[in-house]
Parts: structure tokens; C-alpha cells; sequence
């Protein structure tokens, strides 16, 4: 088997650049907050554009007719798609990079609906239009381009476990027989670990913070996922929780737009590839502090 370690080491240059801001929004570069908004230092990282055309994008069309955008997204995956149950906060990498095509699009954090939307119901969400876009651990494949299109990749990661921290039996997924393992309905790990190796049996739950649960409680022996998913809850828990050995797919995210929308694909990809100080600033601030360390991959336009 293909073993690919994908995640390889990042300079973070470019980040000394750019200070986030709260909210995200405004221009990479620009000069510190104006006098007396506060004197915080706010350097944010795009701006809302203004006079937007996106001609022939019917997606595109149903936001500026709504006057806002509806996002899929996670909600239980930190780093990447995270909702803070106290305060509804929405905050990481794939929530960030959802706010800045929308802000590309001319919307800003106020016109922006959130809507959670599990793996197994990504798809249908965008067929049946409840979405205009979904940005959330959404691996590209063959099958769901039957379905939807994806702009990107925008993010590669692999399929890999998560054991208790004093799991010593389990080193890889061959190590998995006669073990339990838990994964997410309608996810590509769920069908791979079940097609490609010979665990002891399944379980599937609607997210992964489920999963985490059943670990955690000694009811399963494993999670899989990808790495990039289960180093956010190793982050969250690190006495308790790690990762085993080494990623053994490729997984390569993209946004979900609904099928046929090229136009919307094109517009977010070229988003992507002129926006490398951005992705860089959003992948520091996100996903490096759980020490996962990659590169912008480059936009494949026949994703
Ligand atoms: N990236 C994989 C997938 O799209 C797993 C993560 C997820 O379920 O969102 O199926």
C-alpha cells in the first residue's frame, strides 16, 4: 500500500506580515486600526469586495438575490469547522476560509448563515440548494463529483487513527484486527477502512466528537479520520489522546458548489491562487498550534 506523508514543513514568513483581526476582515497589509476605534493593532486579512458580477453563476444569483450567503459547515471539529456551544461562535481553518470567499463575493460576516451539515448529508445539501457552498473536511472524489462540483483542493491531509494516549497495540491499520473502530457515516475513511484493511468491526455515528466519546469511554478501540480532523482533538486533549502511527490516504479538501456552477468554481479558484499570504495567515492561526504542518496545495481546475 501507498503510505503518502503529505504534510511537510512551512515557513511562516509570510505571517509575520499579518495580524489577525477579530473578525477578519479588511486588507492584508494595510496600516494598523485607525485612531480611535480603540488602539488595537487590526490588521485584518481581505476586504468585503464591492460591485460584484458573476455572470452565468446561478449560485451567485441566489445570494444577491437573498442578500446573503448560506454556508455548510462542521461544528465539533476543532481547528477546522468549531462552534463555541456558549457563545455560538463559529471559528477555524474551513470556517475562516468559507467567511473569505464570501467576503469575495461581497458579503460580509452579518449576511453569512452558518448551517451544520453532517458528511453523510453534504451532497444533498448542495443538490437540493440548501447551501451555496460547503467548506468542511470535504475530500474530493469521483463519486460526489457525480453529484456536485468542488473548487480547490485548498488543503491536503491523509486518513489516519486516533488511539487513547496509552494505546501501544495500535501502530497503523494493520494493527486493527480484531478491534473496534469508529468513523463518520458517508465519509471516505469509514468506506476505506472497511474495503482496504480487516478491522474487528465498525462503528459509525453522525460526527467525530461522537467517536471521541466512544474512545474516550473505552468503547471503541480506534477513530479514523483524517489527520488534520484528529490532531484538533489531541489538541483539545492531549494527556489523553493521540494520533498512531502514519496517514495512509490522500484526503484533498475542496468547497462543494452545487453542479454545473463553474463559473462560482472558477471565481473561487482563482480566489485560492492569488490568496497564498491569506491561506498561509489562516493555516498558522488554525491548524499549525495542533502541529499540523502543510503547504497551500495548488488548485487543480479539473477538480
Ligand atoms: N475528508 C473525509 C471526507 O470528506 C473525512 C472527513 C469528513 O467526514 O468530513 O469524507
Amino acid at each position: 500500500m501507498r503510505k503518502t506523508r503529505i504534510m511537510t514543513g512551512i515557513g511562516i514568513s509570510a505571517i509575520a506580515l499579518l495580524a489577525l483581526t477579530a473578525c477578519n476582515s479588511g486588507t492584508p497589509g494595510a496600516d494598523p486600526s485607525e485612531p480611535g476605534d480603540g488602539g488595537e493593532e487590526t490588521t485584518a486579512l481581505w476586504e468585503v469586495a464591492t460591485d460584484v458580477s458573476l455572470e452565468g453563476s446561478p449560485t451567485f444569483d441566489a445570494m444577491s438575490e437573498r442578500g446573503g450567503v448560506v454556508v455548510g459547515v462542521k461544528n465539533d471539529q476543532p481547528g477546522l469547522g468549531y462552534e463555541d456551544a456558549t457563545t455560538g461562535e463559529r471559528t477555524g481553518f474551513d470556517v475562516d476560509i468559507a467567511r473569505w470567499v464570501a467576503a469575495s463575493l461581497g458579503f460580509d460576516e452579518d449576511q453569512i448563515e452558518y448551517v451544520t451539515i453532517p458528511s453523510a448529508n453534504r451532497e444533498q445539501a448542495l443538490v437540493n440548494g440548501d447551501i451555496d457552498y460547503y467548506v468542511g473536511t470535504y475530500s474530493i472524489t469521483d463519486t460526489r463529483k457525480e453529484l456536485i462540483d468542488f473548487a480547490g483542493p485548498y488543503f491536503l491531509t491523509g486518513q489516519g487513527l486516533l488511539v487513547a494516549a496509552d494505546n501501544e497495540d495500535i501502530n497503523g491499520p494493520d494493527d486493527l484486527e480484531g478491534k473496534i473502530v469508529c468513523s463518520v457515516t458517508g465519509s471516505t475513511p469509514l468506506q476505506r477502512i472497511r474495503d482496504e484493511f480487516n478491522p474487528g468491526d465498525t462503528v459509525e455515528y453522525d460526527t467525530y466528537s461522537q467517536c471521541v466519546e466512544q474512545l474516550l469511554a473505552g468503547s471503541v478501540d480506534a477513530i479514523t479520520t483524517d489527520e488534520a480532523i484528529l490532531a484538533g482533538y489531541v489538541a483539545q486533549r492531549p494527556d489523553e489522546l493521540k494520533i498512531a502511527g502514519e496517514p495512509f490516504s490522500e484526503e484533498r479538501y475542496g468547497i462543494g458548489v452545487a453542479k454545473g456552477d463553474t463559473v462560482m468554481v472558477e471565481h473561487i479558484n482563482t480566489l485560492l491562487t492569488d490568496g497564498g499570504d491569506v491561506w498561509t495567515a489562516l493555516f498558522e492561526e488554525h491548524l499549525a498550534p495542533a502541529g499540523i504542518t502543510g503547504t497551500q496545495p495548488e488548485v487543480d481546475a479539473t477538480s
